[in-house]
């Protein structure tokens, strides 16, 4: 038979996704794929029921229901301090993975070259290649995943047309501050180039830091997409709902793009979620306390093994380097070999570090762990590994 499109030649199975069928398998406790098994919010759960029960079911405009996006115009203003002037500015996508692909359909041609920051998330690299785009990788510098703003320099070209960013980071856990994004955006306004800017783990940043969007910046607005959603936030990561904000001229593209995908992201379930601007503040200090909490049991865990890293800035995974390890104990190689190590001997999966590198050997030693579980879970989790491995 005639060979299937050319696009889906290098598509494997996630590493990502891989660890959560082979835990299915085994049994033990997941700290590999980024999925939070804490409660969504009640009051967002009642929504959507709500909505189900008085038939609010048929399809919304394609950029999402008003309330939400009117509550997302007030966040975006407030939280974020991003300039947008009316929802306009706003679209409600099917997670944020539908906000970055409309995003990069409507800035990229296929051979335009986007630059993106290493270690980076998989998800991410492989829809621009699927799209056709040229990335230049920007490799960080261990332990701390620091920007080489040099070398970002050096790789703009007359066909770079955009940057990629993601603060808190994933893998990384690093967090841009605002002079990281000042440089950045000078090299923007230089060049005459985008940003895209995935901001999902916002809310998730430690030791006193606080989340600084690039659009917030004077002169970014105009050439930022800034991309965020609910899983995270509100435990929902299955409810597959995201939002993009930036310039009218680029969200109508997308929404037109999002129109022909998917017609819009759930109805029922952007009514559920709408209710999530009527809880109190106080639900974003006591998210960022239970992940500063865990952030805490994790890593020192992780320490106490042996693993080597710098605690994570932001986000809720910790990227570990476990080559001192290597020489300890049989079983760690290789990232593939080590995860393998985990499962059988503590019964605790993470996500292979070379899923976030472009060369399988910047990756080798590394483990990304995520900490987003129930504390009962975790505590376990670093029981077993202190037992397996302490
Ligand atoms: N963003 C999450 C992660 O990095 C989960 C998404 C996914 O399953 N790909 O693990």
């Amino acid at each position: 038979m005639k060979p299937l499109a050319r696009r889906t030649d290098n598509l494997v199975q996630s590493n990502i996704r891989a660890v959560t069928i082979l835990l299915n398998q085994t049994g033990g406790i997941n700290l590999g794929q980024g999925i939070c098994d804490m409660p969504t919010p009640d009051p967002i759960k009642r929504g959507a029921h709500e909505a189900i029960d008085s038939d609010r079911s048929v399809y919304s405009y394609y950029g999402g229901i008003d309330r939400l996006r009117e509550s997302l115009l007030r966040k975006g203003r407030e939280y974020n301090d991003i300039p947008l002037s009316s929802t306009n500015n706003i679209m409600v996508t099917v997670g944020s993975t539908g906000a970055f692909v409309t995003a990069i359909f409507s800035l990229l041609n296929p051979g335009d070259e986007i630059i993106i920051f290493e270690p980076f998330y998989g998800y991410h690299v492989n829809l621009l290649q699927v799209m056709g785009a040229k990335l230049i990788i920007i490799p960080g510098t261990p332990p701390d995943w620091q920007v080489d703003f040099d070398a970002l320099r050096a790789a703009v070209t007359d066909k770079t047309k955009a940057i990629l960013l993601n603060t808190p980071g994933n893998p990384s856990g690093k967090v841009w501050s605002r002079a990281d994004l000042e440089t950045l955006l000078e090299i923007l306004q230089k060049h005459d180039l985008y940003a895209i800017t995935d901001e999902i783990y916002e809310y998730m940043v430690y030791d006193g830091r606080t989340h600084v969007s690039l659009a917030s910046l004077p002169g970014a607005f105009e050439r930022t997409i800034t991309l965020s959603g609910f899983s995270k936030t509100y435990n929902m990561t299955g409810w597959r709902l995201g939002y993009a904000m930036g310039p009218t001229r680029i969200i109508e593209k997308m929404g037109l793009l999002a129109d022909l995908i998917y017609i819009c992201a759930p109805t029922p379930l952007q009514h559920g979620v709408a209710e999530a601007f009527d809880m109190d503040a106080s639900y974003f200090e006591e998210l960022s306390q239970a992940y500063a909490d865990r952030r805490e049991l994790l890593c020192k865990t992780l320490e106490n093994i042996g693993f080597e890293f710098s605690w994570p800035e932001g986000s809720y995974y910790v990227l570990a380097n476990f080559e001192k390890l290597a020489s300890r104990y049989p079983g760690f190689n290789d990232d593939d070999e080590a995860l393998r190590t985990l499962v059988t001997r503590a019964k605790v999966g993470a996500v292979a570090g070379s899923s976030f590198f472009t060369r399988p050997k910047d990756g080798r030693y590394y483990l990304r762990f995520c900490f987003a579980k129930e504390i009962s879970v975790l505590e376990q989790a670093c029981m077993d590994l202190r037992a397996a491995f302490a």
